[in-house]
């Protein structure tokens, strides 16, 4: 099996070895077993799929959630001369029957499905009568209800294994934290499916993460500066963002194009093949753009809102640098970030476990923006990989300071404490600097013990202080009115039972040290 999977990948695909895992993943598949593959973006998933069905008799059965991923994908097939279709809407009904009779004549060796279609008692019946050599269920973590991705269509793929239980099932995904995995094995019934975790690292990716003052102008900033000319994506978490952005961009002579939702079918998928076959642009898009995109040469990925999610928040920069060659992903992220998000989960409309499930995903994601320590390790311990220092990320190449600010965030929190709990940041900073506004005088915040207590730091300072206290869990949001309420963590420090140092160079300065060291 070994030397014919080697022959396989050589004769066929034009490859000289196999990378990774991969051979033992399609000596596994081959051989009729299960088999969980997680792999970053780039890894060679596919071929962990298309060599055992060649090496199978019969056809394979691919589920894939995206069409243009499909289509792709069976052109690539076709111009291996491999027989291979796929059946999904775009088809016809007399053109989706006469796929059926080719799989049933056995024609095909890989047939890709959308798991709707699957799921349809025509397909399942096909399937009765002619069975699959193997199944592969790809892009396996859209079963993950918490997940961004989710498609429900994909909760009803334990089917397959009730009712094919002798056909090989490998199931893929690039996105694999350890709750995702677990769903993933659970909802698709793979407990006794042999697991195969590469490593996720990208090491020709380079982690930046900085704070944020003006989003847009920082972007453009950074892309005049490092990008010039380059292919890359900006994410941003709203339509309405996303196509200020690119205007803005746009204005300052980079030829950016909107993607998201919204956009009418043909002008997105218009602005989908220019990034794809033109040489630098900018896509500026919600993350409803590029799962399948596969364009190698994206120089840089930004985020110009906090992702929510750490898992979310590296497969989007894994789409930068897929041919190998450095490549940046930086992300922008200030206090209203944290305040947005929090509130987001908190009056969003999910059950409360599902909330909670949110909000470790958001702290995740929140660990990675505070930390001190290397980025890269942060990643990927948060994957369960244990990593060294990178050498390769903001907080390596220029190590961050921290001060103590144990008095600091003791007069923050006393000053949201006194002033009810139930203001924004702006108006706490307001009492803490000691302005005499009119919604200070309003509420009489004048006259409270921390009015102007805190004029040793500019108010840029304090947003700092009050973002890290946020991040830390040492304030939330308060549901009703967003504004800043104290945790329970908040009282050691109160009561002086504890010390605090937080990130300090302000962020000017370090992107000035950053550029003295290039
Ligand atoms: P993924 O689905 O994991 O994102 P792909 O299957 O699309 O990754 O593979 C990414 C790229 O790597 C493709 O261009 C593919 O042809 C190439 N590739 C995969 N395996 C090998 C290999 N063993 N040797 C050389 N190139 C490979
Ligand atoms: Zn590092």
């Amino acid at each position: 099996m070994q030397t014919q999977a080697l022959e396989v990948l050589q004769k066929v695909f034009g490859y000289e070895q196999f990378r990774g895992r991969q051979a033992e993943i399609v000596a596994q598949v081959a051989g009729g077993g299960d088999a969980l593959v997680l792999m970053p973006t780039g890894g060679g998933k596919s071929l962990c799929f298309q060599i055992p069905a060649l090496l199978r008799p019969g056809c394979a059965v691919v589920i894939s959630p995206l069409i243009a991923l499909m289509q792709d994908q069976v052109e690539g097939l076709h111009q291996l001369g491999i027989a291979a279709a796929f059946l999904n809407s775009t088809l016809d009904a007399h053109a989706a029957r006469e796929v059926e009779q080719s799989y049933m004549r056995g024609e095909l060796k890989l047939l890709y499905v959308a798991p709707e279609r699957l799921l349809t008692p025509r397909f399942l019946a096909l399937l009765e009568h002619t069975p699959a050599s193997l199944f592969a269920i790809d892009e396996a973590h859209c079963v993950s209800q918490w997940g961004h991705d989710f498609r429900p269509e994909y909760i009803g793929l334990s089917l397959l294994h009730e009712r094919f239980p002798s056909v090989p099932r490998i199931a893929l995904t690039a996105t694999a934290d350890a709750a995702t995995r677990r769903e993933i094995v659970t909802r698709l019934a793979l407990e006794n499916a042999a697991q195969f975790v590469s490593s996720f690292d990208r090491p020709n990716i380079r982690y930046r993460i900085i704070e944020k003052d003006n989003a847009r102008k920082q972007l453009l900033a950074f892309i005049e500066r490092e990008h010039h000319g380059d292919a890359g994506i900006v994410y941003c978490l709203s339509r309405k963002r996303v196509e200020e952005t690119a205007a803005f961009l746009s204005a300052n002579g980079i030829t950016a194009l909107p993607y998201h939702a919204g956009i009418a079918a043909e002008i997105k998928a218009g602005n989908q093949t220019r990034f794809l076959r033109e040489d630098g642009i900018v896509m500026v898009a919600t993350i409803a753009f590029g799962m399948g995109i596969d364009k190698p040469d994206v120089r840089f990925v930004a985020h110009i809102d906090l992702p929510k999610s750490l898992e979310g928040y590296y497969q989007e920069t894994g789409r930068a640098g897929r041919d190998g060659l450095p490549s940046n992903a930086w992300l922008a992220y200030g206090l209203n970030d944290v305040m947005q998000l929090k509130e987001m989960i908190e009056s969003g409309g999910s059950p409360d476990a599902q909330k909670q499930v949110e909000r470790d995903k958001l702290n995740a994601m929140l660990g990675l923006a505070e930390t001190v320590a290397c980025r890269r390790q942060v990643i990927l311990g948060y994957f369960g990989e244990n990593a060294v220092p990178c050498g390769n990320c903001d907080n390596c190449l220029v190590p961050p300071t921290t001060w103590d600010a144990t008095d600091a965030a003791r007069k923050a929190l006393s000053c949201v404490f006194r002033t009810g709990q139930r203001f924004g940041a702006g108006h706490v900073i307001d009492v803490l600097l000691g302005k005499t506004t009119e919604k200070v005088k309003q509420h009489f915040h004048h006259t409270v013990t921390t009015f102007g207590i805190g004029k040793e730091l500019p108010e840029a300072g304090w947003r700092s202080v009050l973002r890290q206290l946020l991040a830390a869990g040492f304030l939330q949001t308060d549901t009703e009115f967003g504004g800043l309420q104290l945790t329970p963590a908040a009282r050691p420090l109160l009561k002086g039972e504890m010390q605090l140092r937080l990130r300090g160079l302000p962020e000017k300065q370090r992107d000035k040290t950053d550029r003295d060291k290039k």
